[in-house]
């Protein structure tokens, strides 16, 4: 539980944090914090109020080489690779724990880091990071090899290994959790990882690359390296000795890091990447209501900055009407406050850039003919801080601009459709695949619109569920691959089938 329950109480420790210059920016090679070879650094500018948190060293290829040879001279070592999984298990619970043990000092810096309420910060962010490396701890002695069905005097063995060294290049919008989804399996497999979180959210990965040590994850298992995309992210997506880059972001980059493998070493790319989701309501949804507040969580929560958000609502004409009313009365739970104080819902954006994007989003919608029916525009503003009003289009056809493109902020368009199967086409008319919501009453056309639907994760009469035991992931252009459940494992491992002849 945490022990700061209201914003002075969060307000001081992030003084104190700050003023301290506690906050830890450098990057983290064979267990120690360095500055990067260059020396440059990057301001990292808290969203909430404008305030310069740290410089964070800003690493490029030098780093990205330095720690790509320490990853696998630890890798090569066996002293983390080599161990029998039941003793990684133990130390991956270990290090869940050290998370959950410092989970208002992580919880503070994400929600200064990129915006979001000091609500989730904990309670979603570290503790489902927390929850991911336990999961995938406990899985990985759990987990068997085959044995192929052989002739009698042969015997086929189909073993897992882990693949070696792992570049894991990780988004702002849930830095720790997605850097855990990542973690998990990839350190419960025996790799060795270097992490490149966000230039937008760094400091919780290095925070926890400290914590690794301390939960007993030998040095150089986990090496964090921050910076920019352009610099030391192509560096670790072209290095040579990388065997496997695991990424979530947008499918742009995704797109980019597909080509930087071909032109080097062809390792292994997995990539989670945007989404355009469908919320499909139909007239005899089962409850109305409950659609509504799930419909606007789907859209607000996390500021919108959900790759999952349920970003198209497909509504039928028989209860557009009355959905939209709800909605409209939802979306007041969802107004923007200061993330440090516990009844904040909907935070800051991750930073001005973000702000801007999803201001000319919300213009081009109006400028295409969108009805405009609630929110639109920045709030907040006095504070320094970067904020905007949750945002609703009715009268939005799916060619629109704000129907077809990612927003990453919380802006709704509302389409509306007639039966099954416009629901069904409209829905897949995306270059996305990634998440659905179905909302019916009927078993049958329920099944029918989640086999029809060409994505990832349908949920059927709620939106976002899940957990660990779960697949996370999407189909076309949301990427390949998936995090959470033991399918992760397949990133992480090599098959290795050994032939033997008996005499
Ligand atoms: P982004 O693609 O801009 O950046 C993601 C990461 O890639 C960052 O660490 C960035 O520094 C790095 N990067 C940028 N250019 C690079 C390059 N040329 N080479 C190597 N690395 C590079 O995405 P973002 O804005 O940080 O995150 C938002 C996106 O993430 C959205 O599209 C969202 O849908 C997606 N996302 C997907 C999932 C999922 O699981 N499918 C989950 C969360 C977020
Ligand atoms: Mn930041």
């Amino acid at each position: 539980m945490s022990t700061a329950n209201s914003r002075e109480q969060w307000q001081s420790r992030a003084d104190k944090l700050i003023s301290n210059k506690e906050i830890k920016a450098d990057a983290f090679i064979d267990g120690k914090y360095l500055a990067s070879v260059s020396g440059e650094r990057f301001d990292c500018v808290s969203p909430v109020d404008g305030r310069v948190l740290c410089q964070v060293a800003s690493c490029d290829i030098e780093d990205a080489n330095i720690a790509v040879a320490n990853a696998r001279q630890t890798f090569d070592s066996g002293v983390w690779s080599e161990i029998p999984p039941v003793k990684r298990k133990q130390v991956m619970i270990r290090f869940a724990e050290v998370l959950e043990h410092n989970r208002d000092e992580l919880a503070l810096l994400e929600t200064l880091d990129m915006g979001k309420p000091i609500r989730y910060s904990g309670s979603v962010d570290v503790d489902g990071a927390a929850r991911a490396i336990r999961w995938s701890g406990e899985a990985i002695d759990k987990i068997y090899d085959e044995l192929a069905p052989t002739a009698h005097n042969e015997i086929g063995m189909i073993t897992r290994e882990p693949v070696g060294v792992v570049a894991a290049i990780v988004p702002w919008n849930f830095p720790i959790l997605m850097a855990c989804w990542k973690l998990g399996p990839a350190l419960a497999a025996g790799n060795s990882v270097v992490l490149k979180p966000s230039e937008k959210s760094p400091l919780t990965a290095i925070r926890m690359a400290q914590i690794a040590i301390e939960a007993g994850i030998p040095k150089g298992v986990l090496n964090v390296l921050p910076g920019f995309g352009h610099t030391v992210g192509k560096a670790l997506a072209l290095h040579m000795d990388v065997d496997t880059l695991v990424f979530t972001g947008s499918t742009k980059i995704a797109k980019q890091l597909m080509i930087y493998a071909g032109e080097s070493n062809m390792k292994r790319v997995w990539l989670e990447a945007g989404g355009k989701s469908p919320n499909i309501v139909f007239n005899d949804a089962p409850n109305l209501k409950k659609a509504a507040e799930s419909a606007a969580a789907a859209i607000a929560f996390n500021q919108g900055e959900v790759c999952t958000a349920g970003s198209r609502l497909l509504v039928e004409a028989g209860v557009k009407d009355e959905l939209l009313t709800l909605i409209a009365e939802e979306m007041q739970a969802w107004q923007p406050g200061h993330p440090l104080d516990p009844a904040t819902t909907c935070g800051a954006v991750v930073d001005k850039q973000q702000l801007d994007n999803v201001l000319s989003y919300i213009k081009s919608g109006v400028d295409e003919g969108a009805k405009l029916i609630q929110g639109g525009g920045q709030v907040m503003a006095e504070c320094g801080g970067v904020y905007v009003q949750p945002t609703i289009f009715s009268e939005v056809n799916n060619q629109m601009t704000i129907a077809k493109e990612e927003i990453f902020g919380p802006v709704l368009s509302v389409i509306t459709f007639d039966g099954m199967d416009q629901a069904i086409e409209i829905g897949n008319d995306s270059i996305y695949g990634l998440a659905a919501g179905v909302w019916t009453s009927d078993i049958s056309k329920a099944h029918k619109t989640a086999k029809a639907l060409r994505s990832g994760m349908v949920w059927i009469n709620h939106y976002d569920g899940g957990d660990m035991t779960a697949p996370f992931g999407g189909y076309k252009q949301s990427g390949n691959g998936r995090d959470k459940s033991l399918h992760a494992f397949d990133k992480y491992t090599e098959i290795k089938a050994t032939w033997i002849m008996l005499d």
